[in-house]
């Protein structure tokens, strides 16, 4: 499989031009005195799908062949890759299939039928639902898509690393939640070419170290996958998104399933900002690392927005709905 590179990604721009406005990058004097940092807020949570993830999804889309997009795609997903691609084959007229582990966040099933994708509940967990959707796309003859190991969603998402670098110029560094990896693999990709002095840090939650444990050790492994946070909770690492985050990560950080907690909370205060928990995991690391961080330019990828009512409503303290 081909490494994406900063051609791919300019070029993916150029795709998703028109389609996705850049979104915007802001700073939050609030935030900073609560992190001693100061920190810039990347709002992928405004995406029309509440998650960056679309970007790859439309670039993925736009270079399918007309083979391809007759056969339609298959993913698997627990939500906001699964957003993407329904999205994203709505807008080009190709049928779409999503395999999710069985007892979804209601709010991204919901989301994905309402986008007229076909939804199947199957497997434990992702990696039974990558199974199941294996056998779907080969019975279907449709294209399989990998939640990581694609270049051209790799591709689409650098094109918010290329808005990140543009705003904001002389970053000290960049921090990406990583569950599969294909946010700070471009995060890594772009800054290499445009900001080689900014380091690309990802954090992973402690409950699902997959990637954070691959990268440490230099080969795929396999770890156990319990973080309750759904963009995060990946079992095993990628090739493809491991061979960029090698030599690009300046470092890799675990935050517990807690401090994350307590980053949305502060998004909320802070920064009036909705996050599900994987999209402050960013900030969770400046939390719980102040002195790594501490009188620094670091950007915070809140990459996505999509909590669950019952999330929402424990973060307000308010009991679950009957
Ligand atoms: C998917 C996702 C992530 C992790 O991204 P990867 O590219 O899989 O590493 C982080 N946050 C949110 C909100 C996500 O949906």
């Amino acid at each position: 499989m081909l490494q994406p590179t900063i051609s791919d990604a300019l070029a993916a721009r150029r795709v998703i031009a028109g389609q996705l406005p850049p979104t915007p990058m802001w700073n939050y004097p609030a935030l900073d005195a609560t992190t001693g940092a100061t920190v810039l807020v990347k709002h992928e949570n405004v995406q029309p799908t509440g998650a960056f993830k679309v970007r790859g999804g439309l670039n993925l889309l736009a270079g399918l062949g007309p083979a391809e997009r007759q056969a339609g795609i298959v993913g698997y997903s627990t939500g906001n890759h699964a957003q993407s691609l329904a999205f994203a084959a709505r807008r080009h007229g190709v049928p779409c299939a999503i395999v999710m582990p069985t007892d979804p966040n209601p709010c991204k099933a919901a989301a994905v039928r309402a986008l007229g994708a076909e939804l199947i509940e199957a497997g434990a967990d992702m990696g039974e639902a990558a199974e199941r959707a294996a056998e779907l796309a080969t019975a279907r003859g449709a294209r399989l898509v990998s939640a990581a190991d694609e270049p051209a969603l790799i591709a689409g998402v650098a094109t918010a690393y290329l808005e990140i670098f543009e705003q904001a110029p002389d970053l000290d560094a960049v921090v990406v939640p990583v569950g599969g990896g294909s946010g700070a693999a471009a995060a890594c990709l772009v800054a290499q070419a445009l900001a080689p002095r900014c380091q690309v840090i990802a954090v992973q939650s402690a409950a699902s170290p997959a990637a954070h444990d691959s990268w440490r050790a230099g080969r795929l492994l396999s770890r156990p996958n319990r973080t309750r946070a759904e963009g995060l909770a990946v079992g095993s690492g990628f090739a493809l998104t491991q061979g960029l985050l090698g030599p690009g990560l300046a470092d890799f950080l675990l935050v517990d399933d807690e401090r994350i907690s307590q980053a949305q909370w502060v998004l909320m205060r802070d920064a009036h900002t909705l996050a599900e928990r994987a999209g402050a995991a960013a900030l969770a690391a400046l939390l719980a690392h102040p002195e790594r961080f501490a009188g620094r330019r670091v950007a915070v990828v809140c990459t996505g927005a999509n909590a669950s009512e019952h999330e929402l409503r424990g973060q307000l303290g308010l009991a679950s709905a009957a």
